[in-house]
């Protein structure tokens, strides 16, 4: 725009010159055209009046003269030289006028155009003077002066110098304004790219230009909107890319915090192997138990890491070597560096891939060494308690007869001549002797281990016999028996018959005693095939069951104990030996009972000959 400015002015300035400089050369020759015009017309009608010296008609042909706006003066001067008519100043009628200028008009021989100033005037201006001629004479009869004021002129360069120089003024707003409009048309799209490349750059991707001209700007926005928009899909793809990678690192950072969680709050020990044979992770219960750092551990082969237990690191290597699936348990000592030895469970399992791969062994290790420990103080509380029990039980039946042995060899020395007391201690004496016999060959049999001599024997006619035994017993008592023998003949299992009958008879002595009002005793044997792993296994099956008192639930678990009784006169030895005889026969006893309802014994024996040390 300043350039459009300056260049107008210079253009215009150049003009004005050029037709001032034109003007005022035209107006200074109309002028002096017209001063000469003037003058030569005075002169014309002033020569009669000069011949005559009608003063009076020169002064009015001068004052008719110089009533003319740009007429300052009109001097007539006579054949001397001297004033003979003065338009403004009559007073020098008759003089000579000394001044240069007319000095010089008055000698002059022609017509003299010269520069001059006057009183009355600031205004240049120009004095013409005419010589007046007749036509018959070369002389010259007098000069007619005319002062032409040039302030016109000036004015009216002036006044053009000034339209001139407005018309710049308004060349110069128009062309401005125009400069302005174009530049304006130029700069503000440019502006609104600049501002929009800006936010752009800024990462404010919402920038449309609005601009549908057909030139090249308008290709650049166009452009340049289609370019934010590529931006701004790829940009919001790479945001949802990154959202949802975001999402999943979270999701995968919480699993590895949870999973690191999981193996630090772990109790058992987890080592991992790759598939070279090192370790790759342990978490920190492995380091406790193992007592090395986790820093010797991870990286290192693990061979060399437990020379103390070297079926440790062998059971891992051996899920490599195998590529073992399943899981395996083994039960190591584990001499740890601090001194300690432990007993440790570990399972070892190969770690694979989805696809099934593998890729590593997984080594899961806990310390059992204090379980250990608690089961072995329990075994001993719980041999110190059976040995209570049975040191009461042994001194409470070995108690009572000692009390009536005592008491006859108390009254021994006075009364031994008694023929009463003499009969009494004959009955009594032995009967109480053999008691403390028996009790000490039932201890010895629960303490000892016996040898069995199995034999083919009749078990039925071995039953019959107990059952005979106790036949009055079960009279006595009202109740009722019944033996239900296998009716075919099955093979008879191999047994001692003496200790089955023992066992037998604490049955159904244990059966008539919960039968105190009475009651229903049967005997039932039968062949059953237990299933054992993927083969049968015959056994004879022998059920003494009665219709008694019944056994309480929480009891069951106790009966075969040694001493466990619950009735008065009771040893509680029963049944413990019989389950030592059992056991001794390869078979099992199994009890169920209902309260108040009967209970049922069932001895099953191997069919095939076991012969054991019991
Ligand atoms: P004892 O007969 O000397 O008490 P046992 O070892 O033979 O010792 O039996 C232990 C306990 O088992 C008995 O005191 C009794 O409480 C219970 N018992 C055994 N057999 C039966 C049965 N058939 N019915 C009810 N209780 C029984
Ligand atoms: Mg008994």
């Amino acid at each position: 725009m300043v350039a459009v400015c300056l260049l107008v002015v210079l253009l215009i300035s150049g003009i004005a010159v050029i037709v001032e400089r034109g003007e005022r050369r035209a107006l200074i020759d109309q002028v002096r055209k017209r001063a000469v015009a003037t003058a030569s017309n005075v002169a014309a009608v002033s020569t009669s009046a000069l011949l005559t010296y009608n003063y009076v008609t020169l002064e009015q042909n001068a004052a008719r003269v110089a009533r003319e706006e740009d007429v300052l003066y009109v001097i007539i001067l006579d054949r001397e030289g001297k004033v003979a008519a003065h338009s403004s100043r009559s007073e020098l009628q008759g003089t000579v006028m000394a001044d240069p200028v007319s000095r010089r008009a008055g000698a002059s021989r022609e017509i003299l155009v010269q520069a001059a100033t006057f009183s009355g005037t600031a205004d240049p201006l120009y004095d013409v003077a005419v010589p007046v001629y007749i036509k018959e004479s070369p002389e010259k009869w007098g000069t007619v002066r005319v002062g032409i004021s040039l302030g016109p002129m000036r004015r009216a360069i002036a006044r053009s110098r000034q339209g001139i120089a407005l018309m710049g003024l308004v060349a110069i707003a128009l062309g401005g304004a125009g400069a302005l409009l174009l530049a304006r048309r130029i700069t503000s799209p440019i502006a609104r790219l600049v501002h929009g490349a800006v936010e752009v750059g800024k990462g404010n991707l919402d920038q449309q230009i609005p601009l549908s001209t057909g030139d090249e700007i308008g290709t650049l926005a166009r452009t340049f909107n289609e370019m934010t928009n590529n931006l701004r899909t790829s940009r919001l793809s790479v945001e949802s890319a990154h959202r949802e990678l975001k999402s999943q690192y979270k999701e995968i950072s919480f699993l590895k915090d949870y999973n690191d969680n999981v193996l630090k709050s772990m109790t058992s020990g987890v080592l991992t192997l790759d598939l070279g044979g090192r370790i790759v992770t342990v978490n920190q219960a492995a380091v406790q138990i193992t007592g090395l750092a986790a820093e010797d551990m991870v990286g290192k082969p693990c061979e060399p890491l437990f020379p103390g237990s070297p079926e440790l690191p062998e059971a891992l290597l051996d899920v490599l070597r195998k590529e073992r699936r399943t899981p395996q348990v083994i039960h190591l000592r584990y001499p740890r560096p601090d001194g300690k030895t432990l007993f440790l469970e570990m399972t070892t399992v190969g770690l694979q891939e989805e696809t099934g791969k593998l890729i590593g062994a997984l080594g899961v290790i806990r310390d059992l060494t204090h379980e250990r420990e608690l089961e072995e103080q329990l075994r001993r509380a719980d041999r110190l308690a059976a040995l209570g029990t049975m040191a009461a039980g042994i001194a409470h039946e070995i108690k009572n007869p000692l009390t009536s042995l005592k008491t006859f060899a108390q009254l021994f020395p006075k009364r031994s001549g008694d023929p009463g007391f003499q009969k009494k201690f004959t009955e009594i004496v032995p009967h109480e002797l053999e008691r403390i016999h028996l009790l000490a060959e039932d201890l010895m049999e629960l303490a000892r281990p016996t040898q069995m001599h199995l034999r083919p024997a009749d078990v039925h006619s071995l039953i019959d016999r107990v059952l005979k035994t106790h036949e009055d017993m079960m009279k006595g008592q009202g109740i009722e028996f019944r033996f239900h023998p296998e009716p075919t003949s099955h093979p008879q299992p191999l047994v001692d018959p003496e200790y089955l009958y023992r066992a037998l008879t604490n049955l159904v002595l244990n059966a008539i005693q919960a039968m105190p009002a009475g009651g229903l005793l049967e005997i039932r044997t039968g062949v059953e095939a237990f299933t054992n792993g993927d083969r049968e296994d015959p056994h004879f099956v022998l059920h003494v069951r009665d219709t008694g008192t019944g056994i309480p639930g929480d009891k069951l678990g106790d009966l075969f104990t040694p001493f466990f009784t619950t009735k008065a006169k009771g040893t509680g030895l029963g049944l413990a030996i019989t389950h030592k005889i059992v056991e001794g026969h390869g078979g099992q006893i199994r009890v169920e009972s209902r309260m108040g309802m009967g209970t049922q014994f069932s001895v099953s024996l191997p069919l095939r000959g076991i012969s054991r040390r019991i």
